[in-house]
């Protein structure tokens, strides 16, 4: 029986094993090594250099790209495809210019499901940067139980294959920002591990420092040495739900009435005041005023109504819709949504309160027991109309209760 020399994993436990003129190496140790390899080259400055290379995209191509994923938002949407472009712009300049431009991080303020992780996600695809999500609620202060806030440089890194170079212009999303504010407004009174230390270490970063990354691995380093990673152009992307913001929002607006009335009277949208928000509310929430500062562009992601929720379901280029017809093509059937049926689930999604995020959810419920025959049986042409819907939905009506 042949062994991996190096695991003493048998032939049967691996996919590839190779052969070498006395022992064997399997595909897991393969890929091992070669982590090993890029991390020490990195410690001994000996990196081989980084084929990295920047691919700039205009705001209006960034936006087209954003459009074929993401329905609606598109304040946001412009928002975004400028902030990286002028970033992108800012790292290609060349010569050391007088006017230095600052890095845009930007900050989106909106409920949850509405679509912040994904433009982030999508933007980061588009341009080809390594890319990297974290969720705030993770962090504490160093030193406490929890993750520091330079572990999400390290996440970066890890994203980049080890390359350096690529990294440090990568792009970082935190999700979930909000979890991090001022619990209370003396600080003193209690610790606050996991809102202002917090955010004084995010400061940091965003800042732009130089990170000590450890290598990963659970390799042990006696000198444990470190891989440096400058943060200063890595473009920052956070976002949050900032759940009871509106109320701050409307508040702020009610009492700049004498400027604020006469010009438009009380007539601004109650339903979306998101809409709205400042830089002062955000301040109002909790977030210190130097994080502010360094995160300049803010910008809004509106509530999904039913339109975009039913758009969501159908439009976009991998829709669930397109999703489960192409799940049923590949068993050799065909299977059609009635308008009503996607109508039910949309409402369904609606009333749940979970934005997008609902829909998935409710189809998986709609769609078990057909899923759970498609590969028996003939193959046939499959129409879900909205009887079919609302008798799942039924079933499902106290899991999917609204809160
Ligand atoms: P958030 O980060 O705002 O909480 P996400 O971006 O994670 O929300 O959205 C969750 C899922 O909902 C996404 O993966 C996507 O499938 C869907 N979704 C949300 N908003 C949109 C949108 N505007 N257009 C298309 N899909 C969306």
């Amino acid at each position: 029986m042949l062994h991996c020399s190096f695991c003493g994993r048998s032939r049967d436990e691996v996919k590839i094993l190779i052969a070498g003129q006395e022992g064997h190496i399997c595909e897991n140790c393969v890929e091992h090594a070669q982590e090993i390899i890029a991390q020490e080259l990195l410690l001994r400055n000996e990196a081989t250099t980084s084929n990295f290379k920047l691919n700039v995209k205009k705001p209006v191509e960034i936006k087209r790209f954003l459009d074929e994923y993401i329905i609606g938002q598109d304040e946001a949407k412009k928002v975004l495809a400028v902030a990286v472009y002028n970033h992108y712009k800012r790292l290609k300049q060349k010569t050391e210019s007088e006017i230095e431009i600052e890095k845009s991080n930007i900050v989106m303020v909106g409920e949850t499901g509405t679509g912040k992780t994904l433009l982030a996600k999508t933007i980061a695809r588009l341009l080809n940067v390594p890319f990297a999500i974290v969720d705030a609620t993770v962090f504490t202060e160093a030193g406490y139980v929890g993750e520091d806030v330079e572990s999400t440089i390290s996440r970066l890194l890890q994203a980049a294959d080890f390359d350096v170079d690529a990294a440090e212009r990568g792009i970082i999303f935190i999700d979930e920002i909000d979890k991090i504010s001022r619990k209370s407004d003396n600080p003193s009174i209690t610790r606050d591990v996991s809102g202002e230390g917090v955010q004084q270490g995010l400061l940091k970063i965003l800042e732009g420092t130089v990170s000590n990354v450890p290598p990963q691995g659970g390799r042990k380093h006696p000198d444990q040495k470190y891989i440096q990673v400058n943060t200063a152009n890595i473009l920052f992307i956070v976002g949050g739900a900032f759940e009871g913001i509106d109320r701050m929002i409307e508040r702020r607006i009610a009492t700049q009435a004498i400027g604020f009335k006469s010009e438009t009277g009380d007539n601004y949208d109650h339903e979306n005041l998101y809409q709205y928000v400042s830089a002062a509310d955000l301040r109002s929430y909790g977030l210190i005023p130097e994080i502010i500062g360094r995160l300049p562009v803010l910008t809004h992601l509106n509530p999904l109504s039913k339109n975009s929720l039913k758009r969501i379901l159908t439009e976009p280029k991998n829709a669930l819709i397109r999703q489960y017809k192409r799940l049923f093509e590949l068993e050799g059937h065909t299977i059609d949504f009635a308008e009503e049926a996607i109508d039910a689930i949309v409402d369904h999604a609606f009333e749940s309160k979970l934005g997008a995020r609902g829909l998935r959810g409710i189809c998986e419920a709609v769609m078990l027991d057909l899923m759970y025959d498609a590969p028996e049986g003939n193959k046939e042409h499959i129409v879900v109309d909205a009887g079919f819907v609302t008798k799942y939905l039924k079933k499902e009506k106290n899991k999917l209760k609204v809160a």
